[in-house]
C-alpha cells in the first residue's frame, strides 16, 4: 500500500493536480486505521517510509505529522464504510468552478458525460473555511452519506472512492468536468436528460464509491 501510494502521488503530481505542493490523498488499510499524506511533503516526491499513519480515531501512530485536513479525511472515513481513499486537490477548474454564482450545493457540478455520473455522483458545494479547520469535517459528515465527491469553495476539490486509484480518477473526472463545464458556460448545449442519469446510475449504482 506505501509503494502504490506514492506512486499514485507521483502520478497526481506528473499530470500537473498539485502545484506548489498542494493537495493530499489518503488510504484505509485493511489492518485498521489509514495512512494519509504528511504536511508540509509534496505529493510528488513522497517516499514509503514518509507516509503518516493514523488510526480510526485519527489519532497519529507513526511518521511525519499528517496533513492539516487529517478532520475532512476522518469525517469521510467514518461516515462513508465503503471508502478505501480519498483524494484532496487544488486543481483550477474545479477551483474556479466553485466560484461561479448560482450553484445549487446539492448538485454543484451540472451532469454532462456519463463518466461524471458514475464515479461523481451529485457534487457537493461546500462553503468556504480556512484550510485545516475541522469545521470541514463537520460539514462533510453532515452530507456524506449522500456524496462522496465535494467542492470546496475558493479552495478544491475532495473526493472518496473504494481505491486510491478510483479516487484519483474520480478527482481527475471532476477535474475535468469542470472543465467542461466552465467551456460550456457561455456555448448554447445540451447536458445529459434526467432519464439519461437514471439510466447511468441503473446500470452502474456507486461501484466506484
Ligand atoms: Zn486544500
Amino acid at each position: 500500500m506505501r509503494q502504490e501510494f506514492c506512486a499514485q502521488g507521483a502520478a497526481l503530481a506528473a499530470q500537473g493536480h498539485a502545484r506548489g505542493g498542494s493537495g493530499n490523498i489518503s488510504a484505509r488499510l485493511a489492518s485498521g486505521g489509514f495512512l494519509i499524506s504528511p504536511s508540509g511533503y509534496a505529493l510528488g516526491s513522497l517516499q514509503p517510509d514518509d507516509l503518516s499513519l493514523c488510526d480510526d480515531a485519527g489519532t497519529h501512530r507513526s511518521g511525519p505529522p499528517p496533513s492539516k485536513e487529517l478532520p475532512l479525511h476522518l469525517a469521510l472515513y467514518r461516515s462513508r464504510p465503503k471508502t478505501g481513499a480519498i483524494v484532496h486537490l487544488h486543481t483550477p477548474h474545479a477551483t474556479a468552478w466553485s466560484m461561479v454564482d448560482g450553484i445549487d450545493p446539492d448538485n454543484a457540478l451540472p451532469a454532462v458525460t456519463p463518466y461524471a455520473v458514475m464515479r461523481l455522483g451529485a457534487v457537493a458545494l461546500l462553503p468556504f473555511a480556512v484550510p485545516g479547520d475541522p469545521v470541514l469535517g463537520d460539514w462533510i459528515s453532515g452530507r456524506a452519506l449522500r456524496h462522496s465527491a465535494f467542492l470546496l469553495a475558493n479552495h478544491g476539490s475532495v473526493v472518496a472512492a473504494r481505491t486510491l486509484k478510483d479516487a484519483a480518477f474520480a478527482a481527475e473526472e471532476l477535474e475535468e468536468t469542470a472543465r467542461l463545464c466552465l467551456i460550456l458556460r457561455t456555448i448554447p448545449h445540451h447536458g445529459l436528460t434526467p432519464n439519461q442519469v437514471e439510466a447511468i446510475e441503473t446500470h452502474y449504482g456507486d461501484r466506484f464509491r
